[in-house]
C-alpha cells in the first residue's frame, strides 16, 4: 500500500511560495495572510481545485509538473503530514 493511500493529501491543500526577496513591511503583510518561516517559505492554506472530496486527484493522468515532481515521502511530505496531524482544522 502505498503512503498516499488513506492520506488525507495536505500536499493538494496548499501552496509554499518563497517570499525572501520581500521588505519588511511586505513580509509583515504576508504573515497575517499565512506563515513564513525563516527561509523566506510562505505557506498558504489553498486547496487545488482538482482535489476530489476522496482527497485523490481528479486530473490524476494530467496533473502538472509540479505534483508529478513531488516526493510521496519526502520532506516536504512528510511535513505535510506532520503538520495536518497536530492540527485540528479543517483545510
Ligand atoms: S504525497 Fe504525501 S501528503 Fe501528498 S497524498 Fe501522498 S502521502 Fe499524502
Ligand atoms: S492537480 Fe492533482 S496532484 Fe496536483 S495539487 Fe491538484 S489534486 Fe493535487
Amino acid at each position: 500500500m502505498s503512503l498516499c493511500e488513506g492520506c488525507t493529501a495536505p500536499c493538494c491543500r496548499h501552496v509554499i511560495v518563497n517570499i525572501g526577496n520581500l521588505t519588511a513591511d511586505q513580509r509583515r503583510w504576508a504573515e497575517m495572510h499565512g506563515e513564513v518561516d525563516r527561509a523566506g517559505n510562505w505557506r498558504l492554506e489553498a486547496r487545488c481545485q482538482h482535489l476530489r472530496v476522496d482527497n485523490k486527484c481528479g486530473i490524476y493522468k494530467a496533473r502538472p509538473q509540479v505534483c508529478r515532481d513531488y516526493e510521496a515521502g519526502g520532506a516536504m511530505c512528510l511535513a505535510a503530514r506532520a503538520k495536518e496531524k497536530g492540527s485540528s482544522d479543517v483545510l
